[in-house]
Order: structure tokens, then sequence, then C-alpha cells
């Protein structure tokens, strides 16, 4: 199996290039705040709670989104991997990850972060936000606290990987397709280690 996590703070391209990434690598793509957002539209309990803390831009709490992490993943008996994006988002559910592959016999194997300074991030969730129906795009002071959330939250996780010797950063700013790219080149070089 090859697990990544698309690792980055909203906006830094993490849907984008696991589009790309899992049609080139065969990987199932596993996006907690796609499948969040697929609840919202269905109106199911999951949904209606999800969304009061969506729309303010700040963390479904962990028990919630660990569950359906777990949910998802089984899902996919078959998967060769998985590209894991939007989660882990906090140290309870990186280390809720670890023990759940673990009992899977299998774990992560790289955590690629797309590095894009700040303000080239609330430019372009503006932007999207004109485009999409997504009510956290639309407001620059949900944007930040996003960002705020994932400076106080999340970024932590880079240490978490990196203590592993699981961390790499790449560059997130350019044309999509040399982003695309650079992931490709870390990928292809864990493919030939293995
Ligand atoms: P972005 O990375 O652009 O913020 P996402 O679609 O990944 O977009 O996430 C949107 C929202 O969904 C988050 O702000 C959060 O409220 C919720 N969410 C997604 N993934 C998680 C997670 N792993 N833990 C907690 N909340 C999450």
């Amino acid at each position: 199996m090859l697990n990544i996590v698309l690792f980055g703070p909203p906006g830094a391209g993490k849907g984008t290039q696991s589009a790309k990434l899992i049609e080139k690598y065969k990987l199932v793509h596993l996006s907690t705040g796609d499948v969040f957002r697929a609840n919202i539209k269905g109106n199911t309990e999951l949904g209606k709670l999800a969304k009061s803390y969506m729309d303010a831009g700040n963390l479904v709490p962990d028990e919630v989104t660990i569950r359906l992490l777990e949910s998802e993943v089984d899902k996919n008996p078959d998967a060769k991997g998985f590209i894991f994006d939007g989660f882990p988002r906090t140290r309870a559910q990186a280390e809720a990850l670890d023990t759940f592959l673990a009992g899977r016999d299998t774990t992560i194997h790289q955590m690629i972060a797309l590095n894009v300074p700040e303000e080239e991030l609330v430019k372009r969730l503006l932007e999207r936000g004109k485009e999409s129906d997504r009510p956290d795009d639309k407001d620059e002071n949900i944007i930040r606290n996003r960002i705020k959330v994932y400076n106080e939250q999340t970024a932590i996780l880079a240490d978490y990987y990196s203590s592993q010797n699981k961390y790499v950063s790449v560059e997130g700013v350019g044309k999509v397709k040399a982003i695309f790219d650079r992931l490709s080149y870390v990928i292809d070089s864990l493919n030939a280690k293995s």
C-alpha cells in the first residue's frame, strides 16, 4: 500500500493536486471536508452537526471526525493506498490514524506539505468563494480564522511526522503542473525505495 498525507493550510491546493495524483497513482482520495460537505448536502445528522463548525471556520470535534475517517477507509478494502486530504488536522487525529492503520497492517508512508504564503492563500480562497457554494470561502474573517486554526492546531503535525522521518515539503506556488511534478517526484522516490 501507499498512504500519503497531503498537507498544508486551507487554499494550499490539496484538492486540486489530489485529483491529479489519484489518477496517476491509482489511489483513493479521502477528503474529510468533502465527506462533510456531502453530508451537509444530504442533510444527514452528521452534516447538521458539522455545518455549524465549518461555517465558522472551526474544526469539527475529533471524535466525530476520526470515526468518519475510519469508516471511509473501511469502505475501500481493495484500495492500493490513500491520499488523505484535510486529515489528520490535530495531534489526536494523527495518533488515532496511526493506531487505526497499524491495526490494518499498514501505515502512513509520507506526509507531503504544500508550502504557500498566507496572503496567497487568502487571495485563492476569496477567488474560489466567488464561484463555489462554500460559505467558508466567502468571508475574509472566516478564511483568516481557518488559517489561524491551522497555525494553532494543525501545523504542529509537521513535527509529528518529521520525528518519524516521514515529512517533506514542496513549493506550492506556481503552475498546477509544476507543483504536480514536484509531488510526483516525491512519490516516485518512495515507490523506488519500496
Ligand atoms: P480547507 O482545507 O480549504 O479549509 P476542507 O474541505 O479541508 O477545506 O475543510 C473545510 C472544513 O471542514 C474545515 O474548516 C473544518 O471545519 C472541517 N474539517 C475538515 N476536515 C477536518 C478534520 N480533519 N478535523 C476537523 N474538522 C475538519
